[in-house]
């Protein structure tokens, strides 16, 4: 039987997500997102999810809305008039609540 460790996983999930990662396009200013502007499993399953602590969710492929703002170019500038997003993304996750698949599917505009 496998250790499962949700950080540890976590951490593997983003490496393999950054190897394959196609470009995401700005819906408003149609930028390209620069990764350390787009959340990802650490913003959003370990800082928020995890954070909570006492509830987790197992065996299930739950869609996920996660705001944020583009306010970063890809040299990390910051934008003279930041925008906000929306992310719609996929996360799936395990019998212990270890985060096995976390995906963007899409960027909105927020609403
Ligand atoms: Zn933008």
């Amino acid at each position: 039987m496998r250790e499962k460790k949700g950080h540890t996983r976590c951490e593997e999930i983003e490496r393999s997500m950054l190897q394959r990662k196609s470009k995401i396009v700005c819906p408003i200013c149609g930028e390209e997102l620069h990764e350390d502007n787009l959340p990802d499993v650490k913003s959003v399953v370990t800082e928020n999810l995890y954070y909570l602590g006492g509830v987790v969710i197992v065996n299930s492929s739950v869609w996920l809305l996660v705001d944020f703002w583009h306010e970063f170019t890809r040299g990390g500038v910051t934008l003279d008039n930041p925008h906000p997003l929306t992310a719609v993304l996929m996360g799936e996750f395990d019998g212990q609540g270890g985060c096995i698949h976390f995906e963007i599917k899409e960027i909105r505009v927020r609403r």
